[in-house]
């Protein structure tokens, strides 16, 4: 890849440079023929001395030459200058024979601020000198004589044959110089690149490209680090869930196995005992009770759990005031609490707080919280239902002043499968999915559910929900 674009350049630069030798004798040419153009329209040039020369100098129409700015000098034989009109650069009346040659030899120089036009009168035995201030000098020619001697010819085209080659070799070390200096600012980059996404491709999501550059490769660059990034979290979130899984399933084996073993091992034992007594048969048949209704509550949670996690799984949400559907509920709660001896306490204002809530699901977070009140904690735990508004959002507290959970637990409690070791047990008949299952039914209706909690400390939920 390198070599291609280096080549690429190598020919790019080329042209370029074939380009502006054409375009140099194009200017060359094109100078030449604005000098025949410009040369013709100066004033030196519409009135030479030849033109205006007259025998008699008195007779010169000096006028056109003076209004454009220049000067009509005589000067006889004598070298004294018998009439000046306009512009005089002399600045003497009578010269030296040095100096009149000195004055002729510097008005063919060129390069100085006058253009002198010098004719002799052979007949009137003068000098006539018309200066103009010089305008503009273009002095782009380009001479060919046929008289000239061969062997001058032969020389000049050899020197120019020679430069022309010398040129061109010039050209060429340039164009790889530059395609090789201008290729590396494209490969080194895109070098980069190229290792980071084969990075990527090999499976090392840590692949980051820096090239400390400014242009478009910056942006490309930036483009290739978000997605990696993407992919990175991505990745680590699959591998997370696949992780959950796992461990979900193992769980689930785990708290099913048990019961349904019991459950085996019990009807078994049944029919192997069916002449013994009618009490152990009712005790027997007791354990499978508890048992199948323990297997049938974790599958039922399960199923739920699952309902929830799917993308098909739709709640029905219906605009209702929380303040009386939440009043509706805690007298429904009232005569639970009642009969397991837990005091209660409702704050609900008395006005309509409207949001969008599936009534059906609601009530299943409420009833969770509720029946974990009851099962986790001592006759005689007071709970606190309240209800407020805050910015755009209706917060609801869930607040018993119970045995609490250990607040290293409590960070992950609404995960699924999260219990506090002692209630592990077959005792409390838990699954560990009733917090996850509401914080899933909160999290639908597009709110939010936390915990406030630590051993002994009591446990309060917040439910803050969307106002509509
Ligand atoms: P489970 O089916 O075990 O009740 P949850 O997700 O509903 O599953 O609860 C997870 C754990 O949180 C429970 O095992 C329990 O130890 C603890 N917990 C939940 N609510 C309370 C509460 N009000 N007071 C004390 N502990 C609680």
């Amino acid at each position: 890849m390198k070599s291609k674009i280096s080549n690429q350049f190598f020919r790019n630069y080329l042209i370029v440079f074939l380009l502006s030798i054409l375009t140099a004798v194009f200017v060359y040419l094109l100078s030449g023929f604005a000098n025949d153009v410009i040369s013709k329209t100066l004033v030196k040039n519409i009135y030479p001395a030849s033109l205006l020369m007259k025998d008699d100098y008195t007779d010169i129409d000096t006028e056109p030459v003076v209004q454009n700015g220049g000067g009509v000098q005589v000067i006889n034989d004598k070298h004294e200058v018998v009439f000046s009109e306009g512009l005089d650069t002399l600045g003497t009346k009578k010269l030296t024979v040095g100096e009149f040659t000195d004055f002729l030899v510097r008005s063919k120089e060129k390069g100085h601020q006058y253009s002198y036009d010098i004719l002799y009168n052979p007949q009137g035995k003068f000098w006539l000198v018309i200066t103009f201030p010089t305008s503009i000098r273009l002095d782009i020619s380009f001479v060919y004589n046929k008289e000239a001697a061969s062997k001058d010819i032969k020389n000049v085209s050899g020197a120019f044959i020679a430069i022309f080659i010398l040129y061109l070799l010039m050209l060429g070390i340039f164009a790889v110089i530059f395609s090789r200096i201008s290729s590396v600012s494209i490969t080194k980059p895109l070098k980069m690149l190229l290792d980071g996404t084969k990075r990527l491709r090999e499976g090392d999501y840590s692949a980051r490209v820096n090239l400390n550059l400014k242009n478009e490769f910056a942006d490309l660059q930036d483009t290739f680090n978000d997605m990696a990034q993407k992919i990175e979290t991505e990745t680590a979130l699959r591998e997370q869930t696949e992780l959950e899984r796992k461990r979900m399933i193992m769980d689930i084996s785990h708290d099913l196995k048990n019961p349904l073993a019991s459950v085996v091992g019990y009807t078994e034992l049944c029919l192997q005992k069916s002449e013994e007594s009618d009490k152990n048969l009712c005790d027997y048949l007791q354990i499978i009770l508890k048992n199948s209704k323990r297997a049938s509550h974790l599958l039922n949670g399960l199923f739920e759990f699952a309902k929830l996690e799917s993308a098909d799984y739709s709640i029905k949400l219906l605009k209702i005031d929380i303040c009386e559907c939440l009043r509706q509920t805690c007298a429904d709660l009232l005569p639970i609490l009642e009969k397991e001896n837990f005091e209660y306490n409702f704050n609900i204002p008395e006005k309509s707080i409207y949001i969008m809530v599936d009534i059906v699901q609601m009530n299943r977070v409420l009833y969770n919280l509720t029946d974990n009140l009851i099962r986790y904690n001592p006759e005689g735990t007071n709970l606190t239902v309240s209800l407020y508004e805050e910015q755009d959002n209706a917060v609801i507290l869930f607040k018993d002043n119970g045995i609490g959970i250990p607040s290293d637990i409590a960070k992950n409690i609404f995960d699924p499968f999260i219990r506090v070791d002692d209630s592990r047990n077959s005792q409390t008949g838990g699954t560990g999915l009733g917090l996850s299952i509401a914080y899933k039914i909160i999290k639908r209706h597009g709110g939010n559910m936390d915990i406030q909690t630590d051993l002994n400390e009591g446990c309060t939920f917040i439910i803050t929900l969307p106002k509509v």
